[in-house]
């Protein structure tokens, strides 16, 4: 049945991997617009009055990424593709498998590389700088889903998609993924009022919002849990997992601790900020080098 709803699907399939570009960036634009709508009537929070400035910033660094993806990502793509086909093995895509098995195992080694980049991006220094712009966010709704350098945005992709073609994961079940967690990073960073009865189930089954708020608590050891990106499951199994910030999701505050005293940051100065050498939080006075003074007399 499902097999047979899948062949059936082929022709739209292969209309929406033609052009799977455009209609992915309408699909996540027409998802932001649908959240700003639905978050303005039903906050879990107040939103913070600077909204729209920040949703202008997250736009930005949005189409900086699809230009900087644009112009250099389909060279890197094509040269994964020729390595992945020399490793010589068929993968997931090539398994004695029904259509709808590749489809689900597809789908979850897409999000579980999702999760271990993800944790990598915390770890490692470098990677943790241009993930860090994600997460000096001082809110949290729909729009912070976009927030990333892009940079981070081409160096995530290129590892990705040499990871998909080491396993050979089939394309459709990368196309159909990366719809999906485009929507769902809508959903889990909006600032919706989600009744506590629905996310307490919910959870089980996807990441929520108040789950991946606790992702991006200004408290470290709270930011340092919750990497799942769709599915919930990878940090019950990894143990990093974390049900709720300790001061609760109300009292929490969001952001990171080198920008915790300083103003909302512009596109220019969010494409800066991996490569400043001083804390900004600290940095507030400027630091002047202090020369030794020259004796006025001469020997
Ligand atoms: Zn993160």
């Amino acid at each position: 049945m499902a097999f047979a709803l899948c062949l059936r699907a082929m022709p739209l399939i292969n209309t929406v991997l033609q052009y799977f570009e455009p209609i992915a960036h309408a699909l996540l634009l027409s998802g932001l617009a649908f959240f700003v709508l639905v978050e303005g009537r039903s906050p879990r929070i107040s939103a913070p009055p600077d909204k729209w400035p920040r949703l202008q910033i997250h736009v930005g660094l949005y189409v900086l990424g699809a230009v900087t993806m644009a112009l250099v990502f389909e060279p890197l793509n094509t040269q994964a593709m020729v390595w992945g086909a020399a490793l010589g093995w068929s993968g997931i895509a090539g398994a004695d498998w029904p259509t709808w098995a590749k489809i689900i195992a597809g789908v979850l080694a897409m999000d579980l590389l999702q999760y271990l980049l993800h944790v990598l991006s915390h770890y490692v220094p470098w990677w943790w700088r241009l993930h860090k712009i994600h997460h000096s966010d001082t809110f949290m709704d729909a729009s912070t889903s976009i927030r990333h350098h892009p940079l981070e945005t081409l160096v995530n992709a290129f590892v990705l998609v040499l990871l998909m073609a080491a396993l050979q994961i089939p394309i459709y079940a990368i196309a159909l993924y990366a719809l999906l967690q485009q929507f769902h990073a809508l959903f889990c960073h909006s600032n919706l009022n989600l009744p506590l009865g629905v996310d307490k189930y919910l959870r089980w089954i996807v990441v929520t919002p108040d789950m991946h708020a606790v992702h991006h608590s200004v408290r470290m050891d709270e930011g340092n849990s919750n990497f799942g990106m769709v599915f919930p499951w990878w940090d019950h199994i990894f143990r990093s997992y974390c049900a709720a910030p300790r001061v609760g999701r109300l009292g929490m505050r969001f952001g990171i601790t080198e920008l915790a005293a300083t103003r909302q940051m512009h596109v220019l100065d969010l494409l800066g900020f991996p490569f400043w050498r001083v804390r900004p939080a600290v940095a507030k006075a400027p630091v002047v080098a202090v020369k030794p003074k020259r004796s006025k007399r001469r020997h």
